[in-house]
């Protein structure tokens, strides 16, 4: 975790939510989830972030003060009368597969995403799940981006492909998982998925395999990162976005983009998720020290180093 002193922020747009889940090791109701919660807590170990979203008026407000005490600035973050977005799901032995039991958009239907004139000119963007015309609108209002990251789901997929096309046009690296990337791409390879997915514009794509890692792709390179090895997986859910917030945060703190810093921003996004799947909600995020992100990072090199 190098060049502190020029570390850019970053902007994270996503959905912010209250989830109930189950796993085989518990059951939680109402507790903190969304991908803007996942990504921007990953990123806030690396850097500032910027965080646009949306709540309602049962959104407790201890989230918000654990977003401020850890440099999330939450002034583009809307509080409006209705429901906050509330997503319920449930995994199997198999926890690469999220099973979803509702979605209830409630305030997100109606969001119209206002960038504060302050972050207007954020040149390190993620763009995490939520509806593609909410991606839209934020992209409109960026005046400096440098590098726009774009992340979606199956749910979108289904809904509104035809704009999250859209979206994936106009940015410069995609995170997807294996079965959106499958199914956006209609094919079983993920490799051919991911020339698709270039030829639309995004110079880097990210393909997320769950426990089997992912696979960076550009228009020369394929990078493969594995996931850390873990004994016990509590509950996955949030780990895509992690993923990409903290891959995202890294890119922003060196701030000088070239293929090996790309490829460490892939083992640190891997790392980070790597936490988050240890407890449920963001409790494991939100305890984690810089200092096991390094330790980690260095046994992630060490177990895919091989000498000549
Ligand atoms: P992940 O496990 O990284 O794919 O992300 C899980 C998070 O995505 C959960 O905390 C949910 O609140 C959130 N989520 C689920 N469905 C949607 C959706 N349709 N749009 C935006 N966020 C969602």
């Amino acid at each position: 975790m190098n060049r502190e002193c020029n570390k850019k922020p970053v902007l994270i747009v996503g959905s912010i939510g209250l989830d109930d889940i189950e796993t085989p090791f518990g059951i939680v109701k109402g507790v903190l989830g969304g991908a803007a919660c996942y990504s921007s807590t990953a990123a806030s170990i690396f850097t500032d972030v910027r965080m646009i979203g949306v709540v309602g008026e049962d959104f407790p407000t201890e989230h918000i003060e654990f977003f401020n005490n850890r440099d999330i600035d939450t002034r583009g973050v809307a509080r409006i009368p209705g429901e906050t977005f509330r997503w319920s799901g449930y995994y199997e032995y198999d926890m690469n597969q999220a099973h979803t039991r509702s979605t209830d958009l409630n305030v997100l239907e109606n969001f119209n995403p206002i960038i504060p004139d302050v972050f207007k000119d954020t040149e390190y963007i993620f763009l995490a799940n939520i509806h593609p015309e909410l991606q839209l609108a934020v992209l409109d209002q960026l005046t400096a981006p440098k590098f726009i990251v774009a992340d979606t789901m199956n749910f979108w997929l289904d809904s509104c492909r035809d704009k999250v096309i859209e979206v994936f046009k106009r940015v410069n690296a995609v995170t997807i998982n294996d079965a959106e990337a499958r199914q956006l791409c209609n094919t079983p390879s993920l490799v051919k998925a991911g020339r698709q997915i270039l030829e639309l514009g995004p110079e880097m794509v990210v393909i997320k395999k769950g426990e089997h890692g992912a696979v960076m792709m550009t228009a020369d390179n394929y990078f493969v990162a594995p996931s850390f090895p873990l004994e016990e997986v509590k509950d996955p859910t949030g780990a895509g976005d992690t993923f990409a917030g903290g891959m995202l945060g890294y890119i922003a703190r060196i701030d000088d983009i070239n293929e090996n810093n790309l490829r460490k921003a892939v083992i640190y996004g891997s790392v980070l998720a790597s936490y988050t799947v240890e407890d449920f909600s963001l409790n494991r995020l939100a305890v984690l020290e810089p200092g096991e992100v390094i330790c980690r990072f260095a046994e992630m090199r060490r177990m895919t180093f091989v000498n000549e």
